[in-house]
């Protein structure tokens, strides 16, 4: 691959013009297949510098974003090229730092291609079913093929299936529970989803339980119970999430008992979810043994192998290419619930789109304790497996200690006293001692020649304070796994 830095005199040669429109229809096309915060942050200030011989040469402003392209759009981004002109072959990357910011040459994304605003559907919250059954709107997001099955889950998962197969068979009710952000909602509305994909005149309702409350309440009110009733009944499939919350509303419990009743009779589906397991219910009981009638399954919290392919079908549903090192530091780190893999992830997006940051493990570790209310209790996650890898150099510490902190290696080892390079340096020295086990007379020489009870003092400051503070310690910890000596 070659690399040429232009000079910043702006010269747009002939060659360039002609290839620009060309760009600028290839860009269209990309904009319209690609998330718009991908779109944005690779192909800001790109541009085709040239076409010869079937090969079509791209320009990219920054190395950092070759092998991205290479890896995940050159595909794409030759196929679109040849429906425009079908003479092109190849695309060949060409790294020109004098595209950055440079509008003669480039493109102004933002100006030539405005977002699209998102067009007004009359969607709202719910639809109608059937004379005067509404039932929430199914996320499309939520399928059971995009659901990633586990140890954890697959019972949960496997039941789903057989009831999209099958609806009012073997599996009626389905009840599913476990904890807070662990899938119930995905798998209920998969579920949904799937028997509507194949029936899709089917009446399913989707409805959470303080829904449903207000609906019975909303019915008591205006004395229409034997409406209410009737109109329930056309239901084919009942999806009803959070039943726990059905505790200490007697009047939604009986009306919910009945309606149940008479679903089940007519083989219709009922679908329920819950915190706890049906026999923990605070309901009546014999609420509590209809619900025990059918099929149980319990969704856990998923082991690091399914969080880690939750991260990976999350990241390529929202098109953000992340390192999988920093991939596998999330899925180690967190091990609550998805949906703050989630929320972690979304965040990395934003970062993407408003600083055009790569996620790194540093940024991600930033982004952990912002999110994380309680310290503590990730300090207590840190855990990692070893990683087969080559052992880092002392150069690989510095580099490491100095990317991660923005502070160059030469401020590091050298003479400066400025309060910011004090704690980089001191963990360099800590790191090179712990996992490098130079000797303090070394290390010393290393950082221009200082003395080694300097060094040993440093060293002594770095594992003191790492018992103290668990800031501190993830940070250190995100270094050590960087470097693979953890
Ligand atoms: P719950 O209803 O149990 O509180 P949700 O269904 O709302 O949890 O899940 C929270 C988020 O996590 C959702 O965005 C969901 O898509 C995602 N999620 C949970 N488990 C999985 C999984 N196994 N595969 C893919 N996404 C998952
Ligand atoms: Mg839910």
């Amino acid at each position: 691959m070659t690399s040429s830095v232009s000079s910043s005199v702006a010269t747009v040669s002939m060659e360039e013009r002609v290839t620009q429109d060309l760009w600028v229809k290839i860009l269209g096309k990309l904009d319209q297949k690609l998330q718009r915060s991908a779109f944005i942050t690779w192909f800001k200030d790109t541009a085709a510098l040239r076409k010869e011989e079937g090969i079509l040469v791209v320009g990219l402003p920054l190395p950092m974003s070759l092998s991205w392209h290479m890896e995940h759009y050159r595909a794409m981004t030759l196929e679109i090229a040849q429906s425009i002109d079908p003479t092109i072959e190849k695309i060949v990357y060409q790294v020109d730092g004098g595209l950055k910011d440079n509008r003669d040459r480039t493109v102004d994304l933002l100006a030539v291609f405005p977002e699209q605003k998102k067009r007004k559907l009359p969607m709202k919250a719910e639809v109608k079913m059937a004379e005067g059954i509404v039932s929430k709107i199914l996320n499309p997001r939520y399928t059971l093929e995009n659901f990633v099955v586990g140890s954890s889950n697959r019972l949960a998962h496997a039941a789903c299936q057989s009831v999209a197969a099958q609806p009012g068979g073997r599996y009626n009710p389905l009840f599913l529970y476990g904890g807070v952000g662990l899938g119930k909602t995905h798998l209920l509305q998969g579920t949904g989803n799937a028997i509507l994909r194949q029936a899709p005149r089917a009446v399913v309702v989707y409805t959470t339980t303080e829904d449903f409350t207000n609906h019975v309440i909303e019915a008591i009110r205006s004395q229409k119970m034997d409406q209410f009733r009737r109109r329930y009944r056309q239901v084919d499939i009942l999806i009803i999430d959070d039943v726990q919350f059905l505790a200490n509303k007697e009047r939604t419990q009986e009306e919910f008992f009945h309606t149940f009743n008479a679903l089940y009779e007519d083989r219709k589906q009922v679908i329920l979810s819950a915190d706890r397991p049906p026999q923990e219910l605070q309901l009546e009981d014999r609420l509590i043994s209809r619900f025990a009638r059918g099929m149980i399954a319990d969704v856990s919290a998923p082991d690091y192998e399914t969080r880690l392919a939750i991260l990976q079908e999350k990241a390529k549903e929202y098109e953000l290419f992340i390192d999988t090192t920093v991939l596998q530091f999330i899925a180690e780190h967190t091990t609550r619930n998805v949906r703050e893999l989630e929320g972690i992830l979304m965040q990395a997006v934003a970062q993407y789109e408003l600083e055009e940051r790569m996620p790194t493990v540093k940024s991600i570790v930033e982004i952990m304790r912002k999110l994380s209310r309680d310290p503590h209790v990730e300090e207590e996650q840190v855990g990692f497996e070893p990683q087969p890898k080559r052992a880092p150099t002392f150069q690989d510490v510095l580099e490491c200690v100095s990317r991660y902190f923005s502070v160059s290696v030469q401020d590091m080892i050298g003479a400066s006293r400025v309060r910011e390079i004090l704690l980089p340096r001191q963990i360099a020295m800590f790191l090179g001692k712990k996992h490098l086990r130079m000797s303090y007379v070394r290390l010393g020489e290393a950082f221009s020649g200082r003395d080694h009870t300097t060094v040993m003092n440093a060293v002594q400051k770095i594992e003191e304070k790492m018992q103290n503070d668990p800031q501190l310690l993830r940070e250190v910890r995100a270094m050590e796994q960087e470097l693979g000596v953890v």
